[in-house]
């Protein structure tokens, strides 16, 4: 092992005894000590059943301590960790797992049915009688110096935009999102976080999870989303700090746990994935509680930006000011940095960005220039330094030569009290190039008319903001992870 990869081991010396992981659903707790051990047992078993440096280990499964037990394991012996999408169709995951190619699978015995016959490594059930053999069989300290700049995981892409592709983040880009995310956000040993978004994704494992167990803080995991149930378990395992996607957030504020909690141990909510509404803002500032947004991907971090408590009402909709160790341009069409109030390209650099796309280098070469990851993501600056989200390149909308950013009229849209949820996409016409086309989730269904949704926008847009296309519709297709899936809009308009 390496001193600087194995940070769990040195985290269960520091604090053997307090509480790292809980299971959300059924309270069964491990402590650092337990999760090291575990880490341990599990990395001598891998190395016993041949996994090397470099080899791939794959997840399959729900959230579940399982993913830091390998995730830990591999820190231990240089193999790569590589989680899988559970929610994807089998031919989408025999896709990732054709292109990664991993030596062995665990797997939780309820997503077998997922697994297609054409994968030929070995496969081994997670909640079997081997897995928990290699869990408590003594392992020894592995002797095996692991390259801070080796790659620790795979983690492919949301898929939002296209087929998966695989991010390869090495130690050092782990480490230093959690550099950046301690000493953005604050976090303490005494934190304690939820984490419902799903592990295989940077948002459940990357962006809260792993830099508070740095610190010695408590994760709380659970896997299905229940707006209820989330409000109990924030409560009762009275934690302090949470991530959830926008489309969590909107189910949340509508409950009445929600309106009736006060949430005192709480002291900051984050969004973050995709662009977030002002009602939920709204909904939180009503409760005098912290809401702040954020901005990642899986190929930078994720986490990016921070934002004074103080600042998050006076600079309404910003995510801030880059990290710590992250430096952030705006670049304009010319490809020069873009004036205060210019929009443009957002790019990033720091250690926190990943290594490379495994098996795409025309990916990554395409990605990332002169040492900058091109995000594909629009944003400005304003002329204290603060970065707003403007959306996503590929989803600006070109209607008679004029560019429109979906998420200002989401913004606009979403105000309109009736409004539950909408998505602005472009559909292709002959005569403009595109128009804008707007999808409308009523808060209660026949509660709106597409008559009163144009005159809100005549009221708040200039006339080729407005929507030419308006679809009241009972809910909106979503990713894997909970993002609105826009091209599965446009898809079902063709
Ligand atoms: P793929 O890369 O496969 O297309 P994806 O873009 O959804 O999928 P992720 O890494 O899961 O991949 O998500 C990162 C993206 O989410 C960002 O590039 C950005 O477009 C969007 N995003 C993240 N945070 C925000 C935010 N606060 N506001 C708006 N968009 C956001």
């Amino acid at each position: 092992m390496s001193w600087e990869t194995d940070w769990i081991a040195n985290r269960a010396r520091i604090t053997p005894e307090r509480i790292a992981v809980v299971n959300g659903e059924t309270n069964e707790n491990w402590t650092y000590e337990q999760l090291n051990i575990r880490a341990q047992n599990l990395a001598s078993s891998l190395v016993e059943r041949g996994i090397e440096p470099g080899d791939r280990v794959a997840l399959l499964s729900p959230n579940h301590v399982c993913y830091f037990d390998l995730l830990f394991a591999c820190t231990k012996i240089g193999a790569i960790f590589v989680p899988l999408n559970w929610r994807l169709a089998s031919h989408e995951l025999a896709f990732v797992l054709n292109d990664c190619q991993p030596k062995i699978l665990i797997f939780d015995e309820k997503l077998e049915g997922l697994i297609s016959s054409s994968f030929q490594s070995v496969a081994v059930r997670r909640n079997g009688s081997e897995y928990s053999q290699w869990l408590l069989k003594r392992g020894k300290d592995e002797v095996c110096k692991v390259n801070f700049d080796a790659p620790l995981a795979i983690i492919y892409t949301g898929g939002t935009t296209g087929k998966p592709k695989g991010a390869v983040l090495t130690h050092r880009s782990v480490f230093y999102n959690v550099i950046n995310t301690i000493t953005s956000w604050n976090l303490k040993g005494e934190d304690t976080t939820l984490t419902y978004l799903p592990m295989f994704h940077t948002g459940g494992l990357n962006a809260l999870s792993l830099p508070l167990l740095h610190m010695g803080g408590k994760v709380v995991i659970v896997d299905q989303f229940d707006p209820i149930e989330a409000v109990r378990i924030l409560n009762e395992h009275r934690c302090t700090i949470a991530l959830f996607v926008p489309t969590m957030y909107h189910m949340l504020i509508q409950t009445e746990e929600f309106k009736n909690n006060t949430f005192p141990t709480m002291h900051t909510f984050l969004s973050g994935g995709a662009p977030c509404s002002y009602k939920v803002y709204e909904a939180f500032a009503k409760k005098g509680l912290q809401f702040k947004e954020g901005y990642g991907l899986t190929e930078a971090g994720p986490n990016n930006f921070f934002i004074d408590p103080n600042e998050v009402n006076k600079k309404r909709g910003s995510v801030g000011k880059p990290m710590l160790y992250n430096q952030v341009r705006i670049i304009n069409e010319t490809g020069n940095d873009a004036q205060p109030g210019e929009v443009g390209e957002i790019i990033i650099n720091g250690y926190h960005v990943f290594d490379h796309y495994w098996n795409r280098p025309d990916a990554t070469s395409e990605a990332v220039r002169s040492g900058w990851l091109y995000t594909g993501d629009l944003g400005k600056r304003d002329e204290d330094g603060y970065f707003y989200i403007v959306g996503r390149k590929k989803e600006m909308i070109i209607t008679g030569g004029e560019n429109v950013y979906p998420l200002e009229i989401e913004h606009i849209l979403a105000e309109y009290e009736q409004v539950a949820e909408v998505a602005v996409v472009g559909l292709p016409d002959e005569k403009w190039g595109e128009v804008v086309a707007a999808f409308i989730v009523p808060k209660q269904e026949g509660s709106i008319t597409v008559q009163e949704i144009e005159n809100h926008c005549r009221k708040y847009l200039g006339g080729y903001k407005i929507p030419r296309k308006i679809r009241l519709v009972s809910e909106l297709p979503k990713t894997p992870v909970g993002k609105i899936d826009k091209k599965e809009l446009v898809k079902s308009c063709s």
